[in-house]
């Protein structure tokens, strides 16, 4: 009959806008990369994945994933550059650091704005050392490049905190605990790595 579709179409067009609605949801519009609920839904599912390998890590499971690190980073002197150069170049600063994160970590790794100039990366099976290896990894890549706006080359680098998730923390814990070293970066020189075991 006209104008009646058979329901499995419906259902299809159904399944396909809540898959579109979901990125809009999760995924940061200026970047591409997931914004922080994206962050916390994925990660969440990942710490449930540690937990569990930790427990089998007890009877001796040696092929389970019992660690997760976060590292935090942060645009260094962002404001200025902003006020200096305009919004747009803050905006172009920000998807490519987005960019140069997402093209250095691995395909296990998530990557996420956490707000602002702020980014949050989730490495699973990576202790404090290996997350702030990547983090310095990093840190070099993105004050190797630099912007281009109008024939000039404006610098940009990152702060970074390194962190990694032990027994009893949850996700906002271990956020708080690579912000803390984030912080302590910023506060010692910025465009530089501190791992939290290092600020206590
Ligand atoms: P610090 O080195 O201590 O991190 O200083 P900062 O200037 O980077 O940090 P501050 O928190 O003082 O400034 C952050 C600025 O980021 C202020 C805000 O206007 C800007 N900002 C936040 N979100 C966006 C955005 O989506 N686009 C642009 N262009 N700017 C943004
Ligand atoms: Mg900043
Ligand atoms: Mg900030």
């Amino acid at each position: 009959m006209f104008g009646i579709k058979p329901a499995s179409v419906e259902l299809s067009k159904l399944r396909k806008e809540v898959a579109r609605l979901k990125l809009l949801v999760y995924k940061d519009p200026l970047t591409g990369i997931f914004n922080r609920r994206g962050f916390t839904e994925e990660v969440e599912k990942m710490i449930a994945a540690v937990e569990k390998g930790r427990e089998h890590g007890r009877s001796r499971d040696k092929f389970s994933l019992t660690a997760l690190s976060f590292i935090m980073l942060d645009i260094d002197s962002f404001k200025k550059l902003n006020d200096a150069f305009g919004h747009d170049v803050g905006d172009a600063a920000l998807k490519l650091v987005a960019k140069t994160l997402e093209n250095h970590v691995r395909q296990s790794d998530f990557v996420a704005r956490w707000g602002g100039e702020e980014f949050v990366i989730a490495l699973l099976g990576a202790n404090e050392n290996d997350a702030a290896f990547v983090a310095e990894h990093l840190r070099q890549e993105i004050a190797g490049q630099s912007l281009k706006y109008r024939n000039k080359k404006i610098p940009l680098t990152a702060s970074f905190g390194a962190a990694e998730f032990k027994p009893k923390d949850t996700l906002e814990t271990l956020v708080k605990k690579a912000d803390k070293a984030m912080y302590s970066a910023k506060t010692t020189g910025k465009n530089k790595v501190v791992k939290f075991s290092g600020i206590n």
